[in-house]
């Protein structure tokens, strides 16, 4: 097989990881791999079964269950499959990201998606982002990152998103949200959220982003020449 290569970007929510690893996928000509996404259609499937998304025998129990399908349209935007369903608009709420967050720390869930994230990068060039693929599913990857940003940037970013959508969410439970949301994920047992020690670390909160596309894309060309 072809050596591939991987960009691993990992960081809290709303450093602006899947806006600019996309951009940056774009600009290699590489698959984009948002694993949040993947994380994002367990949670949407055990709510749809009405399991909590605390409950980690519930968790254990359906995992294998669920069949989960990506595909990328001509536009190179990333669909994800639930039991041939395609949910990729319905797993962006707010909801979804808090229960994304919970069902992703049970052990039997993140054991199951890890060969999916690894067989991708195995098959194709990829920029693949998350909160452990620096740490736990590509700590080989040529590039990584740890994109961060100052939490009131980060919510005004996903309070921005979010309005660009027509959904109304107040700034300071946006902000709430995501502080819940990034302490669950730093203080979990398994697979934290944290900066692999060979990752660069990028902030953004001053840069926007054709500043801070040009950052990553330099360390890029610095790591592997390409
Ligand atoms: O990146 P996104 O906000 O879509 O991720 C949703 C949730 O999925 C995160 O809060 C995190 O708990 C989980 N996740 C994870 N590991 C990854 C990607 C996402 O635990 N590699």
């Amino acid at each position: 097989m072809e050596k591939t290569y991987a960009v691993a970007i990992d960081g809290p929510a709303g450093a602006g990881k899947s806006t600019l690893a996309r951009l940056l996928a774009k600009d290699l000509g590489w698959y984009y791999v948002d694993t949040g996404a993947i994380y994002r259609t367990v949670a949407y499937y055990l709510r749809l079964l009405g399991i909590s998304p605390r409950d980690a025998d519930g968790a254990a129990r359906y995992i294998d269950e669920v069949n989960i399908q990506i595909t990328y349209d001509p536009q190179g935007v990333q669909h994800m499959w639930m039991n041939g369903l395609d949910v990729t608009e319905d797993i962006r709420t707010p909801e979804i990201s808090q229960g994304a967050s919970l069902v992703s720390a049970h052990p039997p869930v993140r054991r199951a998606l890890l060969e999916m994230q690894r067989d991708l990068a195995r098959r194709h060039n990829v920029v693949m982002d998350g909160r452990d693929i620096g740490t736990v599913v590509l700590p080989e990857a040529a590039v990584k990152l740890f994109l961060t940003a100052s939490p009131e940037v980060r919510a005004r970013r996903r309070h921005a998103e979010l309005a660009a959508k027509g959904k109304k969410d107040a700034y300071d439970q946006v902000l709430s949200d995501l502080l819940r949301r990034d302490a669950q994920d730093a203080t979990r047992a398994i697979a934290p959220l944290r900066q692999a020690p060979d990752a660069v670390l990028l902030d953004t909160t001053g840069l926007d982003i054709p500043q801070a596309l040009a950052a990553m894309r330099a360390i890029v060309k610095e790591k592997t020449g390409l």
